[in-house]
């Protein structure tokens, strides 16, 4: 059997994992387009993170395959994985709170994290400019000096945002980004994600409804670890499986 090349970033075929018996992911069928923002929606327990943990190598899958850019993740190590271009943010916001708002960016500069790079880590221009560039697109430009443990919840989140902007991953995967913000910071972030999927490929878990529809491309719908629907936002919506399992709720 010859390997099968497609033009997808992403492509998810027979996707399962077992947890002693349990199919917490089972058969899973996707395909990302480059640049699209996917958004994952479900009720809990669905699957939706444990998707997120099978791509980026976390957690073995049982059987299946996850092509990325033809490559097979799922026999690659987390870090090559990484190195590969794709980028995971939890559920909660896991910034160095000690650190300021420059100095968290600046540990997540690739040069920044091998052992070499951190003993001879210097702040070239290169560096700061990129540092600064990022500050602004997550809206924390004023912030640079302020030490991360007084931002706003929904500022840590852009912060960690940010922290894998700077290493450039073609593919970032957010886990519920917008949790515990502000009706305002959601809508920034729309326009946050919006900018960054001109670039990027994306995909995101989230519950906010009125949020999906601002940013998703397409939409998957998980209910027991399988797809219960796909579709455009307004499509998935209507459907009344999806009404019935979740949205109803
Ligand atoms: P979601 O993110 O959609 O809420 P999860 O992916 O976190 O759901 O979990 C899906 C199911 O898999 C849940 O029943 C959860 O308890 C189970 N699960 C997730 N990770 C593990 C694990 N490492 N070991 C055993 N069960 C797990
Ligand atoms: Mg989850």
């Amino acid at each position: 059997m010859s390997p099968t090349n497609t033009d997808f970033i992403l492509a998810v075929e027979g996707l399962t994992v077992s947890f002693d018996g349990f199919k917490a992911v089972n058969d899973l069928n996707f395909y990302v387009d480059k640049n699209e923002i996917r958004v994952v929606i479900g009720p809990n327990g669905a699957g939706k993170t444990t998707v997120l943990d099978l791509i980026c190598g976390r957690t073995q899958a049982t059987s299946g395959s996850i092509k990325f850019k033809n490559r097979e993740l799922t026999r690659m190590s987390e870090p090559n994985i990484v190195k590969a271009g794709v980028g995971r943010k939890f559920q909660n916001p896991s910034v160095y709170t000690d650190l300021t708002v420059f100095e968290n960016l600046e540990i997540s500069y690739p040069s920044g994290r091998s052992v070499f790079g951190c003993l001879a880590f210097k702040r070239s221009p290169e560096v700061i400019a990129r540092i600064e560039e990022v500050a602004e697109r997550i809206f924390l430009s004023d912030q640079l000096y302020t030490q991360a443990d007084l931002l706003s919840h929904g500022q840590k989140q852009w912060l960690e945002i940010g922290m894998l902007l700077i290493q450039k991953p073609e593919l970032l995967m957010l886990d519920e980004p917008v949790a515990g913000m502000s009706v305002a910071e959601r809508r920034q972030t729309a326009v946050l994600l919006r900018e960054i999927a001109k670039e990027h490929t994306m995909i995101v878990i989230e519950h906010d409804m009125q949020f999906v529809a601002e940013i998703a491309h397409k939409v998957t719908v998980l209910h027991q670890g399988r797809i219960l629907a796909e579709g455009s936002p307004d499509k998935v919506k209507h459907d009344p499986k999806v009404i019935e399992v979740y949205l109803g709720h």
